[in-house]
């Protein structure tokens, strides 16, 4: 996989504002915010996408929900709701080829996403 802008952010090179580290993964606040909360989860480990991901990342990927759901709980998300997102490739808006789930809340949703 090749270097990415979130490359930098874990590698703490350029400023993100994190919510959650641990030696799997990282939150952080996505810098063109699109919720009054936006915030995006992604694993250490350099996978480009859900379409990319092995038998092996299982538990991985499950621990980056679990993340997505603690941060989320933290930021006062629960009682509206909020929405858990990740594009894959250019038909699904994917401009970071590193896996990251989004994280929107604090305001309603619209579906179907455009
Ligand atoms: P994608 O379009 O790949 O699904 O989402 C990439 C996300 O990364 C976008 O929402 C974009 O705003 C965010 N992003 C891109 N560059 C940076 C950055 O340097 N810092 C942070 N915090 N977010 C970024």
């Amino acid at each position: 996989m090749s270097e990415t802008i979130f490359s930098k952010i874990l590698r703490k090179e350029i400023p993100a504002t994190v919510l959650y580290e641990d030696d799997l993964v990282m939150a952080f606040q996505d810098i063109h915010p699109q919720a009054p909360v936006h915030f995006l989860v992604i694993p250490k480990q350099p996978i480009v996408s859900l379409d990319s991901i092995s038998g092996d990342d299982r538990g991985l990927l499950g621990h980056l929900q679990w993340v997505a759901s603690k941060v989320a709980r933290e930021q006062g998300l629960s009682e509206g709701g909020y929405r858990v997102v990740t594009n894959i490739g250019s038909h699904g808006g994917q401009s970071v080829s590193h896996l990251h789930y989004h994280v929107l809340g604090g305001r309603p949703m619209a579906w179907p996403p455009g």
